[in-house]
């Protein structure tokens, strides 16, 4: 299955004379805290009838070096803290994974608790490109005011935000399009990429791109063969698809997707919508967004 990625993938390269791909979404985070991750993966079979099976769970230098052999240019180590006291020491990690792996771009994290506008204007002191939030692992609304400082922060700096905010694969409290609309009314100038394009609210979240320029969407897992079973991206969706062809990301979810990373990049293909939307898509937003070259 891998070796037939590497192939495809170059394949893919070379026929849109891309020089790599960048993925925004993909997950390097403290051992332990992955292998977590990993378990919780490993019981949602049993709980949901539908099982997760992660197609990469392997060493993270091995797992670099796959992301590198399918030609992937840059991309993200994104981590979220599920309770307080936990992002500033999550933070640690990623601004030390980013000093010792030069492609990925420098994450960081936040929660809402009194330091939080301290140790994000940290993060971005060290250089931090990135921020996750996970509104349904965090239970927290976008809205909590212990996070005003924190999205003035940056709002001001002009760093993007990378939110899992949409009610797929579950629900939360806060998720789906409302709390995000709230928070983009108090903070126009906010850049958001919207996670998994809002999975399974796309139309909602598109209308949010439509009315606020720094919204941006990440294709993760949508218009897989998984995603499609369950959360049909909607075919009238086409043209906005192309109308905000320019703030779309590619995000892969690696390592804990249920298929072949290929298959995500061979889900945007079969779209078609073009080769010059698959370039703005797959390199061309995310270079300019993050200042690849
Ligand atoms: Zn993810």
């Amino acid at each position: 299955m891998i070796d037939d990625d590497n192939a495809y993938l170059a394949d893919f390269r070379a026929r849109l004379d891309l020089p790599g791909i960048i993925d925004v979404h993909t997950h390097f985070m403290p051992e332990r805290v992955l292998s977590k991750v990993w378990s919780y993966f490993d019981s949602v079979g049993p709980l949901t009838g539908r099982s997760w099976p992660i197609a990469y769970r392997e060493d993270e230098q091995v797992r670099l070096k796959t992301l590198r052999d399918f030609g992937i240019r840059a991309f993200t180590s994104l981590v979220y803290p599920h309770k307080p006291e936990m992002a500033a020491w999550l933070n640690d990690w990623t601004a030390e994974f980013a000093a010792r792996t030069p492609d990925c771009l420098h994450t960081a994290t936040f929660y809402p608790e009194p330091g939080a506008a301290g140790y994000v204007a940290t993060a971005l002191d060290r250089g931090a490109r990135v921020f996750k939030v996970h509104i349904q692992v965090g239970d927290f609304p976008p809205g909590d005011p212990l996070l005003t400082p924190v999205w003035g922060l940056l709002e001001d700096a002009g760093i993007p935000a990378l939110i899992h905010c949409g009610s797929g694969p579950a629900p939360g409290r806060f998720t789906g399009p409302e709390p995000i609309a709230e928070l983009l009314q108090r903070f126009p100038r906010l850049r958001l990429i919207v996670a998994h394009m809002g999975t399974p609210e796309y139309s909602e979240f598109l209308d949010l791109a439509q009315r606020h320029a720094g919204v941006y969407l990440d294709t993760t897992m949508v218009w897989t063969d998984f995603s499609e079973a369950d959360s049909p991206f909607p075919v009238a969706e086409h043209g906005r698809l192309r109308e905000f062809g320019e703030r779309i990301l590619f995000g892969s979810d690696f390592p804990n997707i249920p298929y072949s990373y290929g298959h995500a990049i061979h889900a945007l293909e079969r779209l078609e919508l073009g080769t010059d939307w698959l370039r703005q898509v797959c390199y061309r937003n995310a270079a300019e967004l993050f200042a690849v070259s």
